[in-house]
């Protein structure tokens, strides 16, 4: 195995971890090109570390400053270069930017025909249709990377999608699992960013205390694994440790467990369908931690999770306007502008004024998403 890499978000949480996978494993995988957003000094680092064929940059004036550092490095920014970027020649598109901003990329990566591992939950729930009819088309395998659905995925073990009967998402219950609606009235952003067992980027970490990160998951796992919404149950299960399950006719479950730690799935999804060894992770000791805890979901108690089970149910671009609605309403909270329960009456709000449009095409779901995102900012003025 010596596959060529292309990471997008590789300055995020996720992209962090997956050159930590690359580094770790120099003779299976090579880095030959990444996108940073704004974080210079992780870009300059990964430059320097890895010696990439080609580098994206958000802004023109970042690219012309590393342009003249690396001489030799293809440096290209913006939205363009992202596609650029993602259409560089390699084996594996990891997608790990944040927002429905990896859309159109992985779209494009898809035409060429690649294997794309996606972390980048918002561009399946803003447009999964387009992303896996095109994937169908031009036969691009698209490999999850998400842990819930790395797990239904392993879990699934290539077994036909007939065989089974239901998917059971876990949900950790995020920062404030323990707290009342009430108690959630006055929460702060410091509040929100301290997750009980996963480090991750902060927009993720808001959607985790909102709960609408497992209603992405669960519009997720419906586009990765063409279930019914009715066969799709999230159980709250406290440890993080079983990272999600599949039911088969038999009643036979089969789930995947292992400690929280992110590089597991973004490693099986560089390997697949090779595993390869972690010898740096901690192991599972079931012993140790001698007892997990499942509860039933309080839909009422987690009101974003329902928000999402009614988008996907409803289709089109419901789930467009749900997603659109988040990012906006979490980058409001992140500044400070609204507060935390506001972020799903934002979300509501905006899905209540949407009449949705059934099998948008790419243009239709560019326009609803910046529509939406204009709307809900406009909901606080
Ligand atoms: P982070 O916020 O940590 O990182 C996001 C990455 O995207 C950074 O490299 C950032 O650049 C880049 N970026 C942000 N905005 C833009 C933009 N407009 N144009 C180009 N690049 C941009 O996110 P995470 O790593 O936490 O999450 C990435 C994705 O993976 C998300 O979809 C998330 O839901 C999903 N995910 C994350 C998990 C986790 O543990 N973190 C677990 C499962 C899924 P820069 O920082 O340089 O500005
Ligand atoms: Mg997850």
């Amino acid at each position: 195995m010596n596959k060529k890499i292309i990471l997008l978000g590789a300055t995020g949480s996720i992209g962090v971890q997956t050159a930590d996978i690359i580094r770790e494993h120099k003779e299976e995988f090579q880095l030959v090109g990444f996108s940073a957003g704004k974080n210079m000094d992780t870009a300059r680092k990964f430059l320097q570390e890895f010696s990439p064929e080609i580098v994206c940059v958000q802004q023109e004036e970042d690219a012309k400053a590393l342009k003249a550092e690396f001489p030799a490095v293809e440096v290209v920014f913006g939205n363009q270069g992202l596609i650029e970027t993602a259409t560089y020649d390699a084996d594996i598109l990891v997608n790990a930017v944040i927002g429905s901003v990896g859309l159109e990329p992985t779209l494009e990566a898809i035409k060429l025909g690649r294997v794309i591992a996606i972390a980048n939950k918002e561009t399946l729930v803003t447009a999964g249709h387009l992303v896996m009819d095109s994937a169908k088309q031009y036969g691009a395998t698209i490999l999850p990377v998400d842990s819930e659905h790395s797990a239904l995925f392993q879990s699934l073990n290539g077994e036909k999608r007939e065989q089974a009967s239901r998917l059971i998402l876990t949900a950790s219950g995020g920062s404030f699992r323990d707290r009342t609606r009430a108690e959630l009235e006055n929460v702060t952003v410091q509040d929100a960013l301290n997750h009980p067992n996963w480090s991750m980027g902060s927009k993720i970490t808001i959607d985790s205390a909102t709960m609408v990160n497992k209603g992405l998951e669960v519009i997720e796992a419906h586009i990765l694994f063409d279930f019914d919404y009715q066969d799709i149950d999230v159980l709250l299960h406290r440890e993080s440790i079983i990272h999600s399950m599949v039911e088969f006719h038999d009643t036979s479950v089969m789930a995947q467990l292992g400690t929280p730690d992110m590089r597991v799935p973004i490693q099986y999804a560089l390997s697949y369908p090779e595993r390869l060894p972690r010898p740096e992770a901690k192991r599972l000791n079931l012993a140790e931690i001698g007892k997990l805890h499942f509860q039933e979901m309080d839909y009422e108690r987690f009101r974003a999770l329902k928000l999402a089970f009614d988008a996907g149910i409803e289709g089109g671009t419901m789930t467009t306007v749900l997603n659109a609605a988040n990012e906006q309403a979490v980058a409001m909270f992140l500044n400070e502008q609204i507060k935390f329960l506001q972020i799903e009456e934002l979300i509501e709000r905006a899905m209540n004024e949407h009449a949705p449009i059934y099998s948008p095409d790419l243009e239709t779901i560019l326009n609803v998403d910046s529509q939406t995102r204009k709307s809900v900012e406009n909901m606080i003025k």
